[in-house]
């Protein structure tokens, strides 16, 4: 039983080891790349268990799904708890001044600084 013996010596499920690796190499090269803002509320995010991945345009219910989805352009990073927040519209509000509610449509001026920073920190790479 060689899967067996995979999960033994791991600890764990060989799929969930491999699937946590994934997520640890992503935080690590984002990390580099001075990608590891919240989209959110653009504050750094420090650990690889804050980290989600989110999608600027929802995929969901739009005209191309697909499409988006796989739109690496459409990709952001963002701590869990603002993504899981921000899914909720009604909580959504706090987030405003943040890049992700100037995206949505607001203009203040907390906003339009945050999306500015946001910008610059991206760009900001650490080459
Ligand atoms: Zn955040
Ligand atoms: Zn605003």
């Amino acid at each position: 039983m060689k899967s067996y013996n995979k999960e033994k010596q791991l600890g764990m499920n060989p799929g969930t080891a491999s699937n946590r690796l994934l997520k640890q190499l992503l935080f690590s090269f984002g990390d580099r790349l001075g990608m590891q803002w919240c989209f959110q509320c653009a504050t750094k995010i420090e650990s690889v268990d804050d980290m989600s991945i989110e999608h600027k345009v929802p995929w969901l219910h739009s005209e191309d799904p697909v499409d988006l989805y796989f739109d690496l352009d459409n990709i952001a990073f963002s701590h869990r708890a603002c993504n899981y927040a921000a899914s909720r519209p009604r909580k959504a509000k706090k987030f405003c001044p943040s890049p992700a509610s100037y995206r949505r449509g607001c203009r203040c001026e907390g906003c339009r600084k945050a999306n500015s920073d946001y910008r610059k920190a991206l760009r900001a790479r650490s080459y």
